[in-house]
């Protein structure tokens, strides 16, 4: 019997809504005509999703140091290690290494796992590559990690600056709802594009520029001095609803034309209708994305931006806002259950004691809740390597080939006294370097839910019945929970169950005021979760659902203690890394339209490799003819870290003195291309997410 069944893609923040057809084992998917995000509409990824469902390559039975073991032996050591590890260590002697990847409910289970009854908070998540620093700036601006707009922003705004984002290649059928709403409106939105490379993007940009990397934040301060300049402050707004402005306006002032020119690299004229366009234009998104995140000075650049948009009073309102556009599936859902080491489930807050409180008395929690943050991403794989971790989880991530200083964090697992790894595929080079593997669901075979970059909340569907001896993450996870001790709090039969009881506790209000509320569903039944619609958060209880877009902060009302707004001061600090005689290039890093991450899910997929079959690295053709470069010609690219050698593409897109790679190759599908080796573990101060996207490298003709 053929079977309809709608899912959500798993590959990018923009969370479209897949319908496929299930007809015994043959399964083909197309866009959710009805799904609010993508309305029928796949990328290239999208909708070749049937094709990577293949059983080859995956991890279908426990294994314990690389011998197949059942279920019972490989949940009994795991539990066993880490129950060792916090008997003779301390409960900070273990740590899991968590990932978008996750669904809600998984996430939600490992969250609750560490933080309320290991009695640590060292669980953060491979979102800390991803998004951390938006998080950081939401939450000083806003006093929460909310992101105010929704999808019709876009359609809407007569002006989109798009900074840092690829998004034609990263976040392609939001890319597209933006063309087409330019098509149907006579040329609006219209769009600014900001990135030191020329991309696809860039392609329907009114305006390109292709600043010096990393000085967005200059760029921003000049573009606060010019909103003075013309007096676009919403002074009613700004008076009633925001604080600290004078400051930040006192540096903004220091940021003249000049100065911005010279910082960012950018001829004064393009400069000026940057700035005129953005004050002509009250309707103006600025959307951002891992070009401003993955940045030492990612905070301020977040604030920078928000910055601009609270003294124009462009928040809240159809067509305007700041919007962070997730790069993972379910970077929001994590977000939303405290899967980072500094936050707790329901939005709520790991430094609030308030928060700590409410979370462990609902949980039952065994003692107080950790009131420290726990470790994130780099400093986690650190304290692998130099000891202070024992027993390490990675769930659904690939750190030895995503994480900056990649070596290092191999060597810190081959130090780790003990990994585990849960994951869907058997061989990575993350995987080799674990002691236990689990074998975990993939996309089609999971049963939970994930949230996308307008806080849509949608359903992932199981297609197919668990292949070998695969089980969901959140189930491992309970199954480890029962055997440390803590039965009855993971009792879960069904997600459905987790989902609701996270719903409860969204709801639970006695800690001040929060953004992120679902009580709606805190009842929902396993029939109901089965056929829950895609919806946006805030669902309150006793709110009658409706299908508008959802938008925070129109009544002016922020989540701060004084639910007001905060003017951060921001001031422009170059990346860490300067260009020298030695290592004279900017490395940029990013993703391809066709491919995800290290390959693990699309690697294999025919239609997939059509597009880029190979790594490369782009040079601009002055940089090439100085090198001795030829197009298609091989280069290698070095720094004290590591090397990698790549297909030379000589193009004008790329600014001259920065060289781009994609992310993606691993040893696995390319000798010599994993670049995150060559990335330095340096981290924004505020929000620890690596500088991804400026090493400096030497480079050579080979
Ligand atoms: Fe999937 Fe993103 Fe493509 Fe939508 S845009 S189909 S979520 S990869």
């Amino acid at each position: 019997m053929t079977q309809t069944i709608n899912t959500t893609c798993p590959y990018c923040g923009t969370g479209c809504g897949v319908t496929a057809t299930v007809d015994g084992e043959r399964i083909s998917v197309a866009g959710d005509a009805d799904h609010p995000a993508n309305f029928g509409r796949l990328c290239v990824k999208g909708s070749a999703l049937d094709q990577v469902m293949g059983l080859e390559g995956r991890l279908l039975h426990p294994r314990v140091n690389g011998r197949r073991t059942n279920w019972d032996e490989a949940l009994d050591l795991v539990a066993q290690k880490f129950r060792d590890s916090i008997a003779a260590h301390g409960p900070d002697s273990v740590a899991f290494y968590v990932s978008g990847q996750l669904l809600t409910e998984d996430y939600y289970v490992a969250n609750k796992l560490m933080k309320g009854f290991i009695g640590s908070a060292n669980i953060d998540t491979n979102s800390r590559l991803c998004m951390s620093s938006s998080v950081a700036g939401h939450k000083r601006a806003f006093g929460s990690d909310t992101v105010p707009g929704c999808y019709e922003d876009l359609e809407q705004a007569d002006l989109i600056v798009l900074t840092g984002s690829n998004l034609a290649w990263c976040h392609p059928i939001l890319f597209q709802r933006i063309a087409r709403a330019r098509e149907q409106r006579g040329g609006r939105p219209l769009v600014v594009n900001i990135d030191p490379r020329r991309t696809a993007t860039s392609e329907i940009a009114d305006l390109h520029l292709q600043l010096a990397p990393g000085s967005d934040v200059a760029l921003f301060l000049g573009l606060l001095d010019a909103l003075r300049r013309a007096r676009k402050a919403d002074k009613t707004f700004v008076k009633r609803h925001t604080e600290g402005l004078s400051d930040a306006l006192a540096e903004a002032r220091q940021w003249t034309l000049a100065r911005v020119a010279e910082t960012t690299g950018l001829p004064p004229h393009d400069l000026r209708r940057f700035y005129d366009l953005v004050i002509a234009h009250d309707k103006c998104v600025t959307v951002y994305s891992q070009g401003v995140n993955q940045s030492s000075a990612g905070a301020d650049k977040v604030n920078a931006i928000l910055n601009t948009h609270l003294y124009a009073g462009r928040i809240g309102k159809p067509g305007c806002g700041p919007f962070s556009v997730t790069g993972q599936p379910n970077a929001m859902g994590g977000r939303e259950v405290g899967g980072l080491a500094n936050m707790l489930a329901a939005h709520m807050d790991l430094d609030n004691a308030a928060h700590r409180a409410l979370v462990g008395d609902f949980w039952n929690a065994p003692a107080p809740l950790p009131d420290k943050p726990g470790l994130k991403a780099v400093d986690l794989f650190k304290a692998a390597h130099d000891g202070r971790i024992k027993a390490l989880w990675i769930m659904a991530t690939n750190p030895v080939d995503s994480l900056p200083d990649a070596d290092f964090v191999r060597d810190a697992l081959k130090k780790c006294p003990f990994v585990v790894a849960s994951d869907v595929v058997e061989k990575t080079d993350t995987n080799a370097h674990a002691h236990v593997l689990l074998p975990a669901l993939a996309w089609g075979e999971k049963d939970g839910t994930v949230t996308n970059s307008e806080r849509r909340i949608s359903r992932q569907r199981p297609l197919r019945a668990a292949p070998g001896e695969a089980r969901a993450d959140w189930r491992i996870i309970c199954d480890v929970a029962a055997r440390m001790g803590f039965r009855d709090a993971f009792a879960y039969k069904h997600p459905s169950e987790i989902f609701a009881e996270h719903a409860r506790l969204s709801g639970a209000k006695n800690g001040g005021a929060r953004d992120f509320d679902i009580s709606a569903h805190a009842e929902i039944s396993a029939a109901q979760y089965d056929r829950l619609a895609p919806f946006q958060w805030p669902a309150p209880a006793g709110e009658a659902p409706d299908d508008q877009p959802k938008r925070f902060f129109a009544d002016g009302k922020f989540f701060t203690p004084g639910r007001k707004a905060r003017f951060i001061v921001t001031s422009f600090r170059a990346p860490a890394a300067t260009p020298d005689a030695q290592h004279p290039f900017v490395l940029n890093t990013g993703r391809l339209r066709d491919q995800w991450h290290t390959m693990t899910r699309t690697g294999d997929a025919e239609k997939l490799a059509q597009h880029i079959a190979e790594p490369f690295a782009e040079l601009n053709p002055l940089d090439a003819a100085r090198l001795g470069v030829e197009a298609a010609g091989l280069v290698r690219l070095g720094n004290a870290r590591g090397e990698v050698l790549l297909r030379a593409q000589i193009s004008e897109r790329q600014r001259q003195g920065s060289i781009f790679v994609p992310i993606h190759w691993t040893d696995q599908f390319a000798a010599n291309a994993r670049v995150a080796a060559l990335i330095a573990p340096v981290v924004d101060p505020v929000s620890g997410q690596p500088e991804s996207k400026a090493a400096t490298v030497a480079a050579q003709a080979v």
